[in-house]
């Protein structure tokens, strides 16, 4: 059975690891509609040079173009076949629906949205690190700070709207990442 898992939290909770890892021990794919987005870097059209620059600022780049990207992926084969763990998508209450509709007419659904949680401080410094070691030009204080925001804002909401769907489990980030595997294979499991 194809599964799908909505990955959540703040920036540098590591969700990304964490979905990596849920990847692997699952077999299904790890979708990260970031690195789609970073990927078209080297594409020099029009639409790519407008995507680098919104994330350089740390917005969100515009729903049209996110949740296409997001359902091209889907439509490849390990998704039809496996599902996926989304990892930055859905990133609003629009997407969120626009995806809730899009997997309905494939007779597929959301089985679990995953929070992995941080105080922001916690949040906002680890991004500033992790921008260092890894050379993303998105992460400065200043744009780690916006992102942070960003998500308040924007991403945010989806916690009680998966949560009135019954489908959010929460665990505490700001621990080990083994810590936190763990807890998110626990709260998968008897899906
Ligand atoms: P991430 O790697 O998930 O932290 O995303 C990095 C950046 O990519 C974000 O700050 C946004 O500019 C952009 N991005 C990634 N996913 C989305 C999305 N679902 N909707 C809008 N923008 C996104």
């Amino acid at each position: 059975m194809r599964k799908f898992i909505v990955m959540l939290g703040p920036p540098g909770a590591g969700k990304g690891t964490q979905a990596k890892r849920l990847s692997e021990t699952l077999g299904i794919p790890h979708i990260s509609t970031g690195d789609l987005l970073r990927a078209m870097k080297t594409l020099d059209t029009p639409l790519a040079q407008k995507v680098q620059v919104i994330m350089a600022r740390g917005d969100l780049v515009d729903d049209e173009t996110t949740v296409e990207i997001a359902q091209d992926r889907l439509l490849e084969k390990d998704c039809q076949e496996a599902g996926a763990i989304l990892d930055g998508f859905p990133r609003n209450l629009v997407q969120a629906e626009s995806l809730k509709q899009w997997l309905g007419e494939q007779k597929a659904k959301i089985d679990i949205a995953l929070l992995v949680d941080l105080p922001r401080d916690v949040a906002v410094q680890r991004i500033v690190g992790r921008a260092k070691q890894e050379g993303r030009a998105d992460d400065s204080q200043e744009v780690a700070a916006k992102r942070y925001e960003v998500y308040m804002a924007e991403t945010a909401p989806l916690i009680p709207y998966y949560e009135a769907a019954d489908l959010l489990k929460t665990v505490d980030g700001n621990r080990s990442m083994d810590a936190v595997t763990s807890d998110l294979l626990t709260a998968i499991q008897g899906l």
